[in-house]
Order: structure tokens, then C-alpha cells, then sequence
């Protein structure tokens, strides 16, 4: 059955459970939460230090997927849908995903919320606004920029050095228009002039920050080290050197609160945190994966784009951090495997609607390399086909096939149209996974040279054959060993839409080698930037921007999202 109703009809259908009743589905008292609005709450920090305090010893379910196309696969609905199926066999599951960023929601993509009868909500404050979190990221970045102006204007004491200033500003908002600005031209009074970016605020290392910081002290630390700029030596300059990482922090003090709501079957689902997945590592935060772990036995977590990028990220940098995966889940569609095997680029949607089965033969060669990345880290691998409403039969099958010749379970997800009943053959496959040793390994260790650490994820999770430096990003890596970078992991700044580095490369690229421009610390979130394309970090607007379609009645009632 196809729903015939949209995302907001059904999200309209639901009668909320109090959000007390939620949270003490996870062992919280009404004291543990701060409510804000009808089904949303902050847990208190006290709840919080309760919670992340004890063991985490819930199982991690980290979902990830094949080779997205920029519509996306179905992961976030897949993450609700499995930790709905689960709750459906009697298990106490908990999700957690990333807060919806203005750029997609008023762009292409739409929401970040799920879909059909796998929806978090509410959703329209979800998708809006929501308990203020990335504009208090806003806020506390653009005070960076301004706090740094500022010293620059009163005599420049730290010899900061205008021209390598490093810190863009900050705006929720798709606009193109500002992603090359010059600021300070007011003359004398008016600063220094100088150029500057402007970068959407999922973007902004701050974002990365309150999504890595395990409590308030280290939220402290890690903003204290943040690259701002440079001095007239070539050495960094930070918010600790200007004194005010503080304030800082305490604009970020509740924003580092998870924030509670439920999915459109009453599960608990923590929706916090924004950060990008190339820049940044791109899933919710360090804080909602603890607590989740800890108060549900199932944390179903969702990170950003394919296992090359997501997955890849999320072991060698959360799981450092204690948050280890005990089974993969990686998702795949129809259209995304057919394109694949139709070697196309741009994405051709009208045409993969076409039935293809030898197209979908052909492409699942790239959904076999994703399930070998989770594989690699020693994560049991599970597949979640996510059927589409109107996938051909004789496709399904065919996608089936191709993963039935390997020994990885699979199963079809019909989450979206049914919610939890669609997804139960998948959450048993989770369960039996999750009784399997898993015997976690990372690829590569912190002491090892950066360009070795580059070398090894290029090779063993992209499945380039070398690695080429150019554009100064030799020298980029020489001065971050200068200056004590040199010890973090990496996040790998590359295309989504393909393995390889070339976004038109379909299915498993071989014979390639992987370009790297530019190496720059994100020392705050603490991870070098490994960018091999300039990276569109401040988004524009399509001709036809989703937005257009979004109006108010005169009750409040907001349509148009989705
Ligand atoms: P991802 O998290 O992988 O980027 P999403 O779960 O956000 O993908 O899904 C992308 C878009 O596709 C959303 O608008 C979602 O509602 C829609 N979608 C996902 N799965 C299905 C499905 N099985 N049928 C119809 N629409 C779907
Ligand atoms: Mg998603």
C-alpha cells in the first residue's frame, strides 16, 4: 500500500505522546527534561552527567548506505523505521539523528525528519527553528568573527595577520551571495577591512564542536583551540587568545543538551546536532549517542552519506570516543544501485524509473564495496533495501540477488509506507548481527604521519590506487605537523556521489588516484581536513526552491515541508 497522504498529513494524524511518557520510556523523570513546546524537551545536564556516567552499554546501530543520489537514500527513514520495528518486537530502543539544517530544508532535499510513517515530530518545529540550537551556533560563531574584528580594530596586540584569517561568519540560510564578502568598510570606525566568507552554520566548526564534546569542560577545551587565524609569524590564534572562550561557551551551554522527541510511533528519538558530512563528520552528537546508549538497549544512529564518508568517519573519530558500532546497517534503493550500473552523471531520475534488472545487477557492485567498508572496521554488516513506492518487482528481486550471493543478510524495508510492521525482517537481522563478535578495528592510528593516515583510508576505503598532493597541500600537512596537529584523525572532504573523487565515477572505481588540495585543522572539533575539491560550504538556492511551496494558515498551521 502506497500512502496516498503526505509527510504532513501523517505527521498531522499522530496524537503526540506527553513527552514525560517518552522519556520515561528510557528511565527519565519528568525532572530530567526541560520541555520546550508540545513533544520536545532538552534533558537537563544533570540528567545528562547521570546518564553518560554509567556505561554505555546499549547496542549501537549505525546506519549508513551505498552511493547516495543527491535526493538521498532513505537512511534517516530507515533509522526511524528500524528503531520503530524494534520497539514493535518488544526491544527498548532509542534514535538519534542530526537537527535539519535551512539549507536543504528550503532548498532541494526538504526535511531531514524521515517520511511517510517514519517521521520524527513534530515536524514542523523539527524543521524550523526548533529548541534554537544552530542559532546559538549562529550567535556563538559570529561572536568569534566579531570578538577577532574587534582586537584587530583596538591595535591588533596577537599581530594577527588579516590576510590568513581563517574564521568565516556564519548564517542559517542558503545565500549564495555572501560566499565571498569583504567586511570593515566603514572606514575608521568601521574595523579593518578585510575578506571574508560567509559559510552556512552546519558548516561551522562550532557545529562540529557541540557535536564531538563529550561534557561542558571539554566543550570548553576544544573551543579554546580553535584555528581563527594567523599571526604575522604563521602561528595560530585562537578564542583562548583572545579571551573569550567563555563566552563562548556559554552561548553553546544549552545547545550541548540533547533534545528529546518522539517518532510518529511514540519511540524516543534524539534529534541534536547538525554538523556537515565532507568539512565535518557529518551525524548527531557525541552526547545523544551516549545517552542513547546508555538509556535505551538499542541506539539506532544515523551518519551522513555513504559507509566511505559516514561510516569511515564515524569509526575513526566517534568511536574513538567511545561510541563503537556493533552492526552496520548499510542502505540501499533501487535508483541508486540502477544508476550505478547505467554509469550516469548527472542523475538521470526520470530514466531510473525505467525497470533495469541487469542495471541493478550490474550497480550492486558499489552497495557490495559500502558493505565491505563497515566489514572492515569489524562491524557485522546487515542490508536494508528501502523500497520505494513505486519500485518494479522484478528490480527488488534482482537487488536481492546480487546481495544473497554474498553471505550478508538482507532484507526489503517498507518503513515508509507501513512504519515499524515494514521493518521487523530487518530488525531481525539486527538482532542476530548483534549477537555476533564483532571485533572492532580502526585502519589506521593517530601516530601514524598524516600522509600515511591519507594513504590508507584512500586505498582501503575508497579503492584508489595512490594519492597525489597538490596546491600546496603538501605544505598545508607539513605546517599542521609544525604545529602539533599532527596526532588527530582525518575527515576526509570528498564527493558523495561516487567512490572515487569524480562524482560522474559510477559503480567501484578503479585505477584512480585521489587528489588532495588542501589540509587545514579543524583543531576545536579535533580533525585535519582533508579536502580534495573546493567544498561548497555556504549553499545556494535552486530556481525552484522548496521553499516556494511552504505557507502559514491563518491557525498556524505551516504545509509545504516535507
Ligand atoms: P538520507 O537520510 O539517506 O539522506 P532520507 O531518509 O532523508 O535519506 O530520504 C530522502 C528523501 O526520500 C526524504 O524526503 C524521504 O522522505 C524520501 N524517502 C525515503 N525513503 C522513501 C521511500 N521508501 N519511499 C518514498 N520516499 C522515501
Ligand atoms: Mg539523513
Amino acid at each position: 500500500p502506497g500512502p496516498i497522504e503526505s509527510d504532513l498529513e501523517i505527521a498531522r494524524g499522530v496524537t503526540l505522546r506527553p513527552i514525560e511518557a517518552v522519556a520515561g520510556d528510557l528511565g527519565l523523570d519528568p525532572t530530567d527534561i526541560a520541555p520546550h513546546g508540545e513533544g520536545v524537551a532538552k534533558l537537563t545536564t544533570e540528567a545528562v552527567r547521570s546518564a553518560t556516567e554509567g556505561d554505555a552499554d546499549g547496542t549501537v546501530v549505525l546506519v549508513t548506505g551505498m552511493t547516495p543520489t543527491p535526493k538521498g537514500e532513505g537512511k534517516t527513514v530507515t533509522t526511524v523505521g528500524l528503531g520503530q520495528a524494534l520497539a514493535e518486537l518488544g526491544e527498548r530502543p532509542a534514535i538519534a539523528i542530526r537537527e535539519p539544517s535551512l539549507g536543504p530544508v528550503f532548498g532541494i532535499k526538504g526535511g531531514a525528519a524521515g517520511g511517510g510513517y517514519s517521521q520524527v515530530l513534530p515536524m514542523e518545529s523539527i524543521n524550523l527553528h526548533f529548541t534554537g540550537d544552530i542559532h546559538a551556533v549562529t550567535a556563538a560563531h559570529d561572536f568569534l568573527a566579531a570578538a577577532l574584528d574587534n582586537h584587530v580594530h583596538h591595535g591588533n596586540e596577537l599581530d594577527v595577520d588579516v590576510r590568513r584569517v581563517t574564521w568565516p561568519r556564519a548564517l542559517d540560510v542558503n545565500d549564495r551571495a555572501l560566499r565571498e564578502t569583504v567586511v570593515g568598510l566603514g572606514g575608521p570606525t568601521g574595523s579593518v577591512p578585510r575578506e571574508n566568507e560567509f559559510v552556512i552554520t552546519a558548516a561551522s566548526e562550532l557545529m562540529a564542536v557541540v557535536g564531538l564534546a563529550a561534557d561542558l569542560e571539554d566543550l570548553q577545551e576544544r573551543i579554546g583551540r580553535i584555528v581563527l587565524a594567523y599571526d604575522t609569524d604563521g602561528d595560530p590564534v585562537t578564542p583562548a587568545d583572545l579571551g573569550v572562550t567563555g563566552a563562548v561557551t556559554a552561548l553553546l551551554r544549552d545547545a550541548l543538551r540533547p533534545n528529546l522527541v518522539q517518532t510518529n510511533e511514540g519511540v524516543p528519538a534524539f534529534v541534536h546536532g547538525g554538523p556537515f558530512a565532507n568539512i565535518a563528520h557529518g551525524t548527531n552528537t557525541l552526547v545523544a549517542d551516549r545517552v542513547g546508549a546508555s538509556l535505551a538497549d538499542f541506539l539506532v544512529t544515523e551518519a551522513g552519506f555513504g559507509a566511505d564518508l559516514g561510516a569511515e568517519k564515524f569509526a575513526h573519530v566517534l568511536a574513538r570516543q567511545g561510541i563503537v558500532p556493533d552492526v552496520g546497517v548499510v542502505v540501499a534503493s533501487v535508483r541508486a544501485v540502477k544508476r550505478h550500473g547505467l554509469e550516469m552523471w548527472p542523475t538521470d531520475f526520470d530514466a531510473l524509473d525505467d525497470p533495469d534488472p541487469e542495471a541493478v545487477r550490474v550497480g550492486a557492485a558499489n552497495l557490495r564495496h559500502h558493505v565491505g567498508i563497515v566489514e572492515s572496521f569489524g562491524i557485522p554488516a546487515v542490508v536494508a533495501i528501502n523500497v520505494f513506492p513505486d519500485d518494479d518487482e522484478a528490480d527488488l528481486a534482482a537487488l536481492e540477488d546480487a546481495i544473497a550471493e554474498t553471505s550478508v543478510p538482507v532484507a526489503r524495508s517498507t518503513v515508509f509506507q507501513e512504519g515499524g510492521s515494514g521493518g521487523t525482517d530487518l530488525a531481525r537481522h539486527v538482532l542476530t548481527a548483534a549477537e555476533a563478535d564483532r571485533e572492532f578495528e580502526l585502519l589506521y592510528d593517530l601516530d601514524a604521519p598524516i600522509r600515511e593516515k591519507i594513504m590508507t583510508v584512500a586505498r582501503e576505503v575508497y579503492g584508489a590506487d595512490g594519492v597525489e598532493f597538490v596546491d600546496g597541500a603538501g605544505d598545508d600537512i607539513d605546517r599542521a605537523a609544525d604545529h602539533g596537529y599532527d596526532d588527530l584523525p582525518l575527515c576526509l572532504s570528498k564527493t558523495p556521489y561516487s567512490l572515487s573523487d569524480d562524482a560522474s565515477a559510477t559503480g567501484v572505481p578503479t585505477d584512480w588516484t585521489l587528489t588532495v588540495r588542501e589540509v587545514t585543522p579543524s583543531a576545536g572539533a579535533g580533525f585535519l581536513v582533508v579536502k580534495t575539491a573546493d567544498v561548497m560550504t555556504m549553499p545556494g538556492l535552486p530556481s525552484e526552491p522548496a521553499a516556494e511551496d511552504v505557507t502559514v494558515d491563518a491557525d498556524g498551521n505551516v504545509t509545504g515541508l516535507f
